[in-house]
């Protein structure tokens, strides 16, 4: 069963059909509000009402197993337990304005089985109901809120945990719209970053229901035969549809602040040279990208792919910049605590087993 389990929203209006909708709206205020922190406290609802909620409906939806902080004291890890014990990962790191982004995971897993990621490795196991994607907010504002010598802003949030939000979407897209609706997040702060499932991003095009976030797409290859080589779920005929797709995307939702980015994992000998890099300039030149985002591979244990140098990676960069394409290189956090990109897998197995 790969489903995600049931949100709270749908077990309230089940247990209290008669409600008015503005009940739904004070619960999830409450959930962001800082003051509150359990039923008891969400004085605006009936005493009754709480305490059957108290014993109905978990006020977070996740539970923290672990926590783990890197040595720079710069990236934070925590193994979460979601509604049926199993565990999932979020990240939280500080970034270039000395304030927070969150990485947060929309699946336990991922099916896509890209060859380099060891989240890949460990298949599908389910997606995430809405609540556990929009709590790990809550768990880090927490966890911000314990520890005052902090700096406490939450300033971003970013899909790329564990799992391709993609193919959970009904429930990205309802942990979004919380946390626009009870946050300070506006939707330029929050990238969906997919590996490109063309269907759900066609359909994004016309679905009113889409909030204007940014999207990044995990591009790794210029050419279709070599990215399915890394990207074994890369469609036929990719590159023309997602050409065709950002032209039509920014026709719909574009502007300078909503672009779409590429990502390039660069990993040596496999997609780092500088023909590559040309190829993927004219590739680029086709679609209505702005900016390519270049990801020094995070080595994951028990693969053969190694980081290309960083005299190959200015190399790679230098083409792009020389065509006149904005590059930038997302610099690697949290490797000492396996928390930087593509290493969630979970060193610790939901039975409590420390494995890794
Ligand atoms: N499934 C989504 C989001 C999660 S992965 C996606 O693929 O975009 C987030 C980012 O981490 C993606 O750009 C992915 O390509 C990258 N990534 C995966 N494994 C990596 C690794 N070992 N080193 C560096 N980046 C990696
Ligand atoms: Fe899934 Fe993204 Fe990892 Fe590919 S890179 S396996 S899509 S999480």
């Amino acid at each position: 069963m790969t489903e995600a389990p049931s949100n709270r929203h749908d077990y309230f209006l089940k247990r209290f059909p008669k409600e008015p909708a503005f009940r739904l709206k004070q619960i999830e205020k409450a959930y962001f509000t800082e003051s509150m922190t359990g039923w008891e406290s969400v004085t605006t609802l009936g005493k009754e009402m709480r305490e059957i909620l108290e014993k109905e409906i978990p006020w977070m939806s996740c539970t923290p197993v672990t926590t783990l902080s890197s040595k720079t004291g710069d990236t934070h890890k925590v193994v979460l337990s979601g509604m049926d014990n199993q565990y999932f990962e979020s990240v939280l790191m500080r970034n270039k304005r000395d304030q927070w982004t969150i990485c947060v995971s929309s699946q336990i897993g991922c099916a896509m089985g890209c060859t380099f990621c060891a989240t890949g490795t460990m298949g599908l196991k389910r997606s995430l109901s809405s609540d556990e994607i929009a709590d790990q907010y809550r768990f880090w504002k927490q966890f911000l809120s314990e520890r005052p010598e902090l700096p406490q802003r939450i300033s971003n949030v970013v899909f790329m945990g564990m799992g391709e939000p993609l193919v959970n979407v009904e429930n990205v897209k309802k942990a979004i719209h919380t946390w626009l609706d009870y946050t300070d997040l506006g939707p330029t702060k929050i990238t969906v970053s997919t590996v490109g499932v063309l269907p759900v991003l066609e359909g994004i095009l016309t679905d009113p229901d889409w909030p204007p976030v940014r999207i990044a797409i995990s591009l790794h290859s210029p050419e279709e035969e070599s990215r399915r080589k890394i990207v074994p779920t890369t469609a036929p005929k990719f590159h023309e549809r997602l050409a065709k797709w950002t032209h039509e995307y920014q026709l719909v939702h574009g502007n300078r602040r909503h672009h779409v980015t590429f990502e390039y994992t660069l990993i040596a000998g496999v997609n780092d040279n500088e023909d590559e890099a040309k190829r993927l300039v004219k590739f680029v030149k086709t679609t209505s990208a702005v900016k390519v985002n270049v990801i020094p591979l995070n080595l994951v244990a028990g693969k053969a792919f190694t980081a290309s140098p960083q005299a190959g990676i200015e190399i790679f960069k230098n083409v792009l910049l020389k065509a006149g394409i904005d590059v930038t290189q997302r610099k690697t956090m949290g490797s000492d605590i396996a928390a930087a990109c593509g290493q969630l897998a979970l060193s610790i197995k939901s039975e409590g087993k420390i494995v890794g």
